[in-house]
């Protein structure tokens, strides 16, 4: 187990008295902790094990195997990117040699510094802190992006996830489905007479009531997959993968009772309540039909709702039998 709070840096040197050399030199840096390796592939091995902040990397002559780890470093790196964002640990190479060509085919193979062997205390450890920094630093930048990316997908008003983000998971979500042949379904709300709800009790009473509706109607979904988004002014919009339409028949049934279980008055409203229509649509993914099918016919539902007299639910064709 690593402390958390440690940098680790990956020592990779073939003879085990370097490696020993190098390592006591940074112990005197009390915030990393050290792994070492004497192989390639060993040392692939423990960069994709233990994510280092920094590889020292053995580059010896006239063998350029450091330079196939560095090339595989930066592999891996780019075949495990996280919400966009590939990771860049520093590579410094270690060198027994002060050859031009190794030095220029060592950086274009993806490392970003050379020491010379033997290696000075002094510079080895101000190369090292250097890096350091330069690691400190992209850490803030992946966690400025994650806040960033974080706050881009959720609507500011209701907290729950926005538009852009609806759109995202549904596209995701819809070739998810179509992998594994399971059904999509969608449940497209719309508060009730909203307009008058804003009229009567002012605009703060209703961004109060959207509020409210949103975590209701987030409440009502028990499975971690499914979402519900905020999808425009008093519109909300759930994807429920892997559901039929039965299950997305019970899930709208719970939203619409959690939104009339609030009991926020309104006196222009059904049973002098706010309430919410709904409109259901369920399909097969296949790579032929886009996903915004799905959502014009939700869409087409909830109007059927809303004219049928609204606190209700629009259902698919294939209940028209059934119910
Ligand atoms: P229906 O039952 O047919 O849905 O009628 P409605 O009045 O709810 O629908 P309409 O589209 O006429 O009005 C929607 C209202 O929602 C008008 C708009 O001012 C209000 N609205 C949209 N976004 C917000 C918001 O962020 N905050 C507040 N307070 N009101 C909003
Ligand atoms: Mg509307
Ligand atoms: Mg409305």
């Amino acid at each position: 187990m690593h402390d958390k709070d440690r940098l680790i840096v990956l020592v990779v040197e073939p003879s085990a008295r370097n490696r020993a050399l190098i390592c006591e030199c940074l112990a005197q840096l009390p915030e990393i902790e050290l792994l070492g390796a004497s192989t390639g592939s060993e040392a692939l091995q423990m960069f994709r094990q233990h994510s280092p902040s920094l590889v020292l990397l053995d580059v010896a002559q006239p063998d350029t195997q450091g330079i196939s780890i560095a090339r595989a470093i930066r592999e891996t790196e780019q075949n495990t990117q996280h919400l966009g964002l590939s990771r860049w640990t520093p590579i410094i190479f270690l060198s027994a040699v002060t050859d031009e060509d190794v030095l220029a085919q060592g950086i274009l193979a993806g490392g970003d510094d050379f020491l010379y062997k033997p290696v000075s205390e002094v510079v080895l450890l101000a190369k090292v802190r250097a890096m350091l920094r330069i690691v400190a630093m992209q850490e803030e930048l992946h966690d400025a992006h994650r806040k960033l990316r974080e706050i881009s997908f959720l609507d500011s008003l209701t907290g729950i996830p926005n538009r852009r983000h609806f759109d995202e998971t549904l596209s995701t979500e819809w070739k998810r489905c179509i992998r594994l042949e399971s059904p999509l379904s969608i449940v497209i709300g719309d508060v009730d007479f909203f307009k008058q709800f804003n009229d009567i009790y002012g605009h703060q009473a209703g961004d109060s009531c959207l509020r409210a509706i949103a975590s209701s109607l987030n409440e009502s979904l028990f499975r971690v997959e499914d979402m519900v988004a905020r999808y425009g002014g008093e519109e909300f919009a759930a994807i429920l993968p892997g559901t039929d339409a039965c299950g997305a028949l019970s899930v709208a049934r719970r939203m619409l009772r959690s939104a009339r279980e609030l009991r926020i008055p309104h006196e222009k409203g059904i049973g002098g309540h706010v309430s919410c229509s709904f409109g259901i649509a369920t399909a097969r993914p296949n790579a032929d039909q886009p996903a915004f099918d799905l959502l014009h016919s939700a869409d087409a539902n909830l109007y059927a709702a809303k004219r049928a007299g609204r606190n209700q639910i629009g259902l698919p064709k294939q209940f028209d039998h059934a119910l």
